[in-house]
């Protein structure tokens, strides 16, 4: 694993990512997308197709602290600050990247960005590639163990592989 990267060096590699890296076409990725550990626990996830299938990039707490609001509701006690999604959003704008939309943030433990352009196309036809499932085992869908199956998410390029050493 490496060492966490600051925001800026994280939205750099995790944006290169999105929107100039071509996925190979034998390989395929999860829906969920790719994290990548910044600094102050947190960690940003890259998304090629999120809601309405464009790209989210969400910030999130690495490790949540559990706590009991005054009506003794489970509350997470380090949320996000309340300025940071919006700015997260700036920075996104600011890198020419229009929003869409934004969920969630302060008081959550997460908050996401809803960007306009869509991703690389080959990013999203790998997601779609791992959504048809394993084509050696239709029938176990995603979920087959098969080697074939498991060495399709080897072949994606993933983001950290994009930052010098
Ligand atoms: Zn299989």
């Amino acid at each position: 694993m490496t060492d966490r990267l600051t925001l800026d060096d994280a939205l750099t590699a995790g944006l290169r990512w999105l929107y100039e890296t071509e996925q190979p076409g034998d390989a395929w990725m999860q829906h969920h997308g790719q994290q990548i550990r910044v600094t102050g626990n947190r960690y940003l996830s890259f998304t090629p197709t999120g809601a309405d299938d464009l790209p989210v990039i969400t910030v999130n707490v690495s490790r949540s602290k559990w706590t009991k609001d005054p009506h003794g509701y489970v509350v997470t006690g380090n949320p996000l600050a309340p300025d940071e999604l919006p700015r997260l959003a700036d920075e996104l704008e600011q890198r020419g990247f229009a929003v869409r939309s934004t969920w969630n943030g302060f008081p959550a433990d997460t908050g996401s960005v809803g960007l306009v352009r869509p991703a690389h196309p080959s990013q999203v036809a790998a997601v779609n590639r791992y959504r048809a499932g394993c084509q050696e085992h239709p029938g176990r869908r995603v979920f087959c163990e098969c080697d074939a199956w498991h060495a399709g998410f080897v072949r994606a390029v993933r983001p950290l592989a994009l930052i010098p050493a």
